[in-house]
């Protein structure tokens, strides 16, 4: 019959559609905490004045040999940008927190 044909044509177009619906629900959702788990851009800073590496989110401006406005948290000297690179975001409390590296005992 072709009302039935119809019918059933119908049903396999709705089952096709909410299942296109939610792979791309779940695409979107997947590729979502992908980005807020992924790479970020890291500035390593270096004290002018005792050389102490510090670590921290990428600013906007930030380049290398550039003088930032931060000061050395140990002296309070001027820190130059050392270093640019990405890095993978471990959990979202680190990429929070400044990393502080001391990179002192080499002299
Ligand atoms: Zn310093």
């Amino acid at each position: 019959m072709l009302a039935t044909d119809q019918s059933m044509l119908i049903g396999y177009i709705v089952v096709l559609l909410s299942t296109a619906v939610i792979l791309t629900y779940m695409l979107a959702a997947t590729a979502r905490k992908r980005r807020e788990a992924g790479q970020r851009v890291v500035s390593v800073l270096r004290c002018t004045s005792c050389n102490i590496l510090i670590k921290r989110g990428f600013r906007e401006g930030d380049y290398v040999g550039k003088i930032v406005d931060d000061k050395c948290p140990q002296c309070g000297g001027s820190v130059v940008v050392e270093s640019i690179y990405e890095e993978k975001v471990k959990s979202v409390l680190t990429s929070l927190l400044y990393e502080l590296k001391s990179e002192k005992g080499k002299e």
